[in-house]
């Protein structure tokens, strides 16, 4: 039996686990949950479940919280960060959204937990860190994220030599196939409509800009500690085939599946172990016109971005993160248009002086210097 923490309940990841350990209930009990401000869906949550603490971010649905849930409620980024160290857990999935996840995660390898992680952007804030806190405490990262959990199977217990590179497959978005001139005159809602997944809204924005696959090179990066220009992406608009890894003898091994987050989220619980599910299976003699192209680098901007934060280094890419968060945010309420999003982002990353990740004090410095960075360009550049 696995005792789960669940951060981002309230999420699109957070309702895939749900709905797994309503599969696995005696595989998976969830002992706390937390999100940020929605208690109308975390309480019942927490009641069907049977969790004792309750977690979020909001104090003023904490309060509101209080009135209704018989367990303990706590507040704060402190309170997401104590949930992920409950000793009453083994297991913390992080699936927050954005840069709150990175004291969660930090949290939760400190505590030698195994931290199932969906929040890719603790990678990409400060990876090196993640890694290096996870050996010394004995934690494990197990990755939620379709192409990584691929990864992690194609390279089971393959030597590290033994690798040649790491192929990363993206299904290029909503616009793979849209005329490049009206491109940047895109709307929100045609950003919003992904062709294979259904998802929070950040990433979803993220897979338009193609920052979401720049972020899964760097998350790779450190999580497999490949160097960046062994990393490649591969355009597969099917979003079958999640990854491969190519050896030094040529061989290439591919890792497939319906596109379903409950998978990655089911391996990463039961590792190392394979357990029966009744998720919709993959008929193989059905498959039909897989298709795999290089990316164009026209539609692909985040692509260009996370390599150069990966070559800047130290707090470049917390910094690329920020702006993205904040160019995302700004683009979904209408004060910019898609055209500007990566445009100011990679403003913001050209400007940055990056300063080595020691302690996470460097990595909150960068991050708030690139959020008010971006949000000074973008208000210069919309007033006439
Ligand atoms: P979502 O927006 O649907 O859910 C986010 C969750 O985080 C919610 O429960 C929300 O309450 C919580 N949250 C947001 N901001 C918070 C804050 N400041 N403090 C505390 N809680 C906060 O997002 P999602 O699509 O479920 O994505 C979650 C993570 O998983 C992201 O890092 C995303 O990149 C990653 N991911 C998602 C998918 C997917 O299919 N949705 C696939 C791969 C990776
Ligand atoms: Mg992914």
């Amino acid at each position: 039996m696995i005792r789960a923490t669940l951060l981002g309940a309230t999420g699109s990841i957070g309702a895939s686990a749900l709905e797994l350990a309503r599969e696995f209930r005696g595989r998976i009990r969830f002992v706390s949950m937390a999100a940020r401000s929605n208690d109308a869906a975390l309480v019942p949550a927490a009641e069907e479940f049977g969790v004792k603490r309750i977690a979020l971010a909001d104090p003023e649905a904490a309060a509101r919280a209080r009135g209704r849930f018989r367990g303990e409620v706590l507040e704060g980024e402190e309170g997401l960060a104590r949930l992920a160290e409950d000793p009453d857990a083994d297991v913390v999935v992080n699936a927050l959204v954005g840069s709150a996840g990175l004291r969660p995660s930090i949290a939760a390898l400190r505590a030698g937990k195994r931290l199932a992680l969906a929040n890719k952007e603790s990678v990409v804030l400060a990876g090196e860190l993640l890694v290096a806190t996870a050996r010394e405490r004995g934690g494990t990262i197990l990755p939620v994220d379709s192409e990584h959990g691929g990864l992690h199977q194609c390279l089971g217990h393959a030597p590290h030599d033994s690798v040649r590179r790491l192929i990363l497959t993206a299904s290029g978005g909503p616009f793979l196939r849209r005329d490049l001139a009206t491109l940047r005159a895109a709307t929100r809602e045609e950003v919003l409509r992904h062709p294979t997944w259904s998802m929070g809204e950040r990433i979803t924005v993220d897979c338009a800009t193609l920052v979401n696959k720049g972020f899964e090179i760097i998350e790779a990066r450190w999580l497999f500690g490949v160097a960046p220009e062994k990393i490649e992406v591969v355009i597969h608009p099917q979003s079958i085939v999640h990854a491969m890894v190519e050896f030094v003898d040529g061989s290439v091994v591919a890792q497939l599946s319906r596109p379903d987050m409950r998978l990655p989220l089911l391996y990463a619980l039961s590792y190392p172990e394979r357990w029966e599910s009744s998720l919709p299976r993959l008929d193989v003699a059905a498959l039909q016109g897989l298709e795999f192209e290089a990316p164009d680098p026209a539609r692909s901007p985040g692509l260009t971005l996370a390599r150069k934060a990966l070559a800047l280094g130290g707090t470049a890419p917390a910094a690329l993160n920020a702006a993205d968060e904040e160019a995302v945010r700004l683009f979904l309420s209408g004060a910019i248009g898609f055209e500007d999003l990566t445009a100011l982002v990679d403003e913001v990353l050209s400007e940055h002086r990056p300063a080595a990740v020691t302690d996470l004090g460097a990595v909150w410095s960068a991050d708030r210097w690139a959020r008010s960075r971006l949000t000074d360009l973008a208000s210069s550049r919309s007033r006439p």
